[in-house]
């Protein structure tokens, strides 16, 4: 079985509105203008930090990503589909056979027997099942969170700016903090106006709303 560090999961940007900028020009153009149409150019950093900072959320909502995460482990499944204001589609468990699949753990557990056995266990269990003709999808519950998933996410700007703001926090277990990290990085090259003022609170809001559960370390960029 192959066990890889969360930092090897691969987030590929498969596809992204054009030129947001122009969009957002319309967007914002409607607003306040009825000669609307046909206005050249796009908009400032400026003006597009001012609406985020404003909440007038609904203008990000013309702009959307699909993503391509792929080898995240089952944990990050459930964590990222509480993010319902967005569309997945996951590799299925009922369907695939998965006699064979890699995990994904933290770098800390690369070469740790504890959790290499562990893992191993529930795959050679799993194989038992099916060639003893248990159906894969009732099999599939002995397979552990820690196994490797496919997955499309799509999601607009507004959306991906409430995910990246929870998700960048030092709360947040390793794996998601990492994906989020890579997504980050390839929406702030796509639309840098927007994604470049993008972090946790401590970043993006001037302070820390967890309390005593803040981890008193200021975000440091991903
Ligand atoms: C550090 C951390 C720890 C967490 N721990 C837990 C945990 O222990 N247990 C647990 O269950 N979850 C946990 N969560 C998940 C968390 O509670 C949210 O479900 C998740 O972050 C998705 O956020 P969201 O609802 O803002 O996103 P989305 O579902 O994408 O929603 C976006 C926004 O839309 C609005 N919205 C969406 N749906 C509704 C609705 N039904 N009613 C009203 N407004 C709505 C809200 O304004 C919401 O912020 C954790 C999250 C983080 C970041």
């Amino acid at each position: 079985m192959k066990i890889i560090s969360y930092n090897d999961i691969e987030v590929h940007m498969i596809r992204s509105t054009n030129n947001p900028l122009e969009i957002m020009r319309t967007a914002l153009d409607i607003t306040q203008k009825r000669d609307f149409m046909d206005q050249a150019g796009g908009v400032s950093a400026k003006t597009i930090q001012a609406v985020m900072k404003m909440n007038h959320g609904s203008v990000f909502e013309h702009v959307s990503y699909s993503f391509l995460i792929l080898g995240a482990s089952r944990s990050f499944l459930a964590q990222i589909t509480r993010h319902r204001i967005s569309s997945f589609t996951s590799g299925s468990q009922h369907y695939q056979d998965y006699r064979d699949y890699g995990c994904s753990v933290d770098e800390s557990l690369i070469g740790n027997e504890t959790m290499a056995e562990s893992l191993e266990a529930c795959a050679k269990t799993y194989v038992r099942m099916v060639d003893s003709g248990i159906p894969k999808y009732e099999a599939r519950q002995v397979l552990p969170n820690a196994m490797q998933n496919n997955l499309l996410w799509t999601v607009n700007a507004r959306s991906l700016v409430n995910f990246l703001n929870l998700r960048l926090c030092h709360r947040n277990t390793n794996e998601i903090m990492i994906v989020a990290g890579k997504i980050l990085h390839l929406v702030k090259r796509h639309f840098s106006e927007l994604f470049d003022v993008v972090g946790p609170d401590c970043f993006m809001r001037g302070g820390c709303a967890q309390g005593k559960m803040s981890c008193g370390r200021p975000w440091e960029g991903a």
